[in-house]
């Protein structure tokens, strides 16, 4: 049996039989610079390649491109054949050790099913993304330039620094959970501007809230007075709140699978208008545990994206923001381009604070203490309204300084862990309706 090695071969070249005094000769056709005269030689065409040190001619081919593709695919024919196999088992063997980037989210999502839905859906849309936007197939195929590949659609997509890096690090979660080395130079990530709290006008403000109904109103004035996110808002329970010491205690609740993130329950003090407006409503309580319920007396939820909803419809929307929502249903979903003008996706609603600001958490329970207050004068009124942005930006405030304090540009594990932040802005990314 011969002994192929596919490394000893070389490019083949291709040669045509021309007709010299001398009789039937081969002779190469130009390459480089004498191209034309390539392109219009006559058929049939030979290759000549090198197979363990000795030279080989090919049969002949009828065409010039038959010819350029026997060229390309020489190699794995001889490698093929020296294992015995067709061309594709060949494509088969050798892939049959690699994992398919396909496979590998996959896999990757399924080992995430336990995040939120929101969670999953981001990184599901991200990924694919990912997947669609490169041209390798295998994990062990990206490198830094498949990475800039993706960065650079990104960009040519025309999505924010943010967005930008926040998908970066998805496909880096994919990366590392893979053993995957690769990642972008820090030089080349994106870079996320800071994001500047858009001043309002009263006139604007009075929108947001005169397009609140009462319920909207005390369930708004809750997040203010309470600082609490989306999640703990709606598992927010009766049993939680402390009339006489006017605190409302942050509690994981097993039976319907709440824990406040990071574990950390806690007590929040409530301004006493608060308070005030809890106990009239538990007088007439829509549910006996909960606070805040929905149509069907199940704890209510997406709060941010009904803020949202209400800033668009308030006409509060800063008409920049633009983001990509699935719509449609079924097998009609699609992706669609949006921008706020049109759509309740503007990034510059937030909707709780941090956590970890007891300092300001006086300034802010006084100030939402105001706000609730029954009888309120117009000017009153806009008073409030004008620290409304404050208070609900009061979060991104707090990064913001804790981005100075760490002299860091980038806020990756912010991103990696997911936080609230994050997760807020993720989900604005993709509240839909
Ligand atoms: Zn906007």
């Amino acid at each position: 049996m011969l002994l192929f090695s596919p490394y000893l071969t070389q490019m083949a070249a291709i040669y045509q039989r021309v007709k010299t005094s001398k009789g039937w000769r081969y002779r190469a056709l130009p390459t480089g610079r004498g191209r034309r005269a390539a392109d219009s030689a006559t058929p049939p065409f030979y290759l000549r390649f090198t197979l363990n040190g000795k030279q080989q001619w090919s049969d002949p081919y009828q065409s010039l491109p038959e010819a350029k593709k026997a060229v390309e695919e020489l190699p794995d024919v001889i490698e093929a054949r020296a294992k015995g196999l067709s061309l594709h088992e060949l494509a088969e063997t050798r892939n049959a050790n690699r994992v398919p980037i396909k496979t590998a989210i996959e896999e990757y999502l399924a080992q995430k099913a336990g995040k939120s839905k929101k969670t999953i859906q981001q990184y599901r849309l991200t990924l694919n993304e990912f997947l669609e936007s490169v041209r390798v197939r295998f994990l062990d195929e990206i490198d830094v330039a498949v990475l800039r590949q993706y960065k650079n659609f990104l960009m040519t997509e025309g999505y924010s620094g943010k967005t930008q890096d926040t998908r970066l690090n998805i496909v880096y979660f994919l990366l590392k959970k893979n053993g995957i080395a690769a990642r972008l130079p820090r030089d080349e990530m994106p870079v996320i501007e800071e994001e500047v709290a858009i001043p309002y006008i009263d006139s604007e403000l009075k929108k947001l809230f005169a397009a609140m109904d009462d319920e909207q109103k005390i369930r708004y004035k809750f997040f203010l007075g309470t600082g609490c996110r989306d999640k703990e808002v709606t598992f927010a329970a009766w049993n939680d709140i402390d009339f006489e010491k006017r605190t409302y205690h942050v509690r994981r609740k097993e039976d319907v699978g709440f824990t406040p993130k990071s574990h950390e329950s806690r007590t929040v003090p409530l301004p006493a208008s608060l308070v005030d407006l809890l106990r009239a409503r538990r007088k007439k309580a829509p549910h006996e545990r909960w606070i805040f319920v929905n149509e069907e007396g199940r704890p209510d939820n997406h709060f941010l994206r009904k803020l949202k909803r209400i800033a668009l419809h308030a006409g509060l929307n800063c008409g920049q923001c633009r983001t990509t929502l699935r719509k449609g249903k079924y097998e009609g979903v699609r992706p669609v381009e949006v921008t706020c003008k049109t759509d309740p996706v503007c990034e510059h609603f937030y909707l709780h604070r941090s956590r970890r600001m007891e300092l300001r958490s006086a300034r802010i329970a006084e100030a939402a203490e105001k706000s609730v207050h029954i009888s309120i004068t117009l000017r009153d009124m806009s008073r409030e309204l004008r620290r409304l942005p404050m208070l609900l930006c009061a979060q991104e405030a707090q990064r913001r300084a804790f981005r100075r304090n760490v002299g860091q540009h980038r806020i990756v594990p912010e991103v990696g862990h997911e936080s609230s932040g994050s997760r807020a802005r993720n989900a604005a990314n993709r509240s839909r309706r």
